[in-house]
């Protein structure tokens, strides 16, 4: 369960987030919308640790430990799982490498065999070409495929908290029915909770909500469920918050 209270978080001496609240229990699916510039992907790197990101104050909760105060590497050992928007190409290390690498920081150790075993039934499940395994991360592929690999990083690693910065820019439809219903069936054997940010509704037909906040300037101004969602695709952000405001 995560539990964000009362969180302001400064970028370079400057207020991006100010007094956010937020609670995901196990199994749950939350969604973040909101203008472009207004601090969802500052939420998610805060999650996660990010060094950039200065809490000033409030805090994070994750399994009732404060997690605010970790490093990013402290909070993936803990079954946080970011998917950036744009996921980062790091040359010189293959998935492989990294995915052995990452077992064995959450204590798992096993030999070779076990290891190419369990990538392979990865590979399997979510239909991704094993020669996925030995390119490097990320590197040279298209914004589908990184994203795809994204989803293989998180079957092998078996997160519990899955941040999602706009998984769907830059997917084609097929693509995006394929990854979320992948995420779907990840999440009905682990339970894991989702947090998801998004400008489209497209996704939210595959993963849907249990809860939606739209955020503007820093702040949540409206929460409800689906249909806050649906209401805001018809209207645009400017036409729902001339409606209501929190
Ligand atoms: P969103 O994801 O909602 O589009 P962001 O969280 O990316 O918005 O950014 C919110 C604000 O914080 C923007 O004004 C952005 O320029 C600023 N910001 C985010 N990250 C940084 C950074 N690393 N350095 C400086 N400014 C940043
Ligand atoms: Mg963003």
């Amino acid at each position: 369960m995560l539990k964000i209270e009362n969180l302001s978080i400064e970028v370079e001496q400057k207020r991006i987030i100010e007094d956010f609240s937020l609670s995901i229990p196990k199994d749950e699916i939350h969604v973040i919308m909101g203008p472009n510039g207004t601090g969802k992907s500052t939420i998610l790197k805060t999650i996660m640790g990010h060094p950039d990101y200065k809490v000033t104050s409030g805090s994070i909760y994750y399994n009732n430990e404060r997690i605010d105060t970790l490093q990013a590497n402290e909070i993936a050992t803990r079954g946080v799982f970011l998917v950036e928007q744009n996921p980062t190409e790091i040359a010189g290390v293959t998935n492989a490498e990294m995915l052995r690498a990452a077992l064995t920081d959450r204590g798992i150790k096993e030999s070779v065999f076990e290891f190419n075993k369990r990538l392979s039934l990865s590979c399997d499940r979510l239909g991704i070409d094993k020669s996925f395994l030995h390119r490097n991360i990320n590197e040279f592929m298209s914004g589908g495929e990184k994203k795809k690999n994204e989803l293989l990083q998180i079957d092998v690693l078996k997160p519990s908290l899955i941040l999602l910065d706009e998984l769907d820019s830059g997917l084609d439809i097929d693509s995006l029915r394929t990854l979320s219903n992948g995420l779907l069936e990840y999440k009905r054997e682990t339970k894991a909770s989702i947090l998801i940010i998004t400008h489209h509704t497209n996704i939210l037909e595959y993963l849907t909500p249990d809860k939606v906040y739209i955020l503007n300037g820093g702040r949540i101004m409206m929460e409800g469920g689906m249909e806050l969602a649906n209401k805001i695709e018809k209207t645009g952000f400017k036409g729902a918050f001339s409606i209501s405001e929190r």
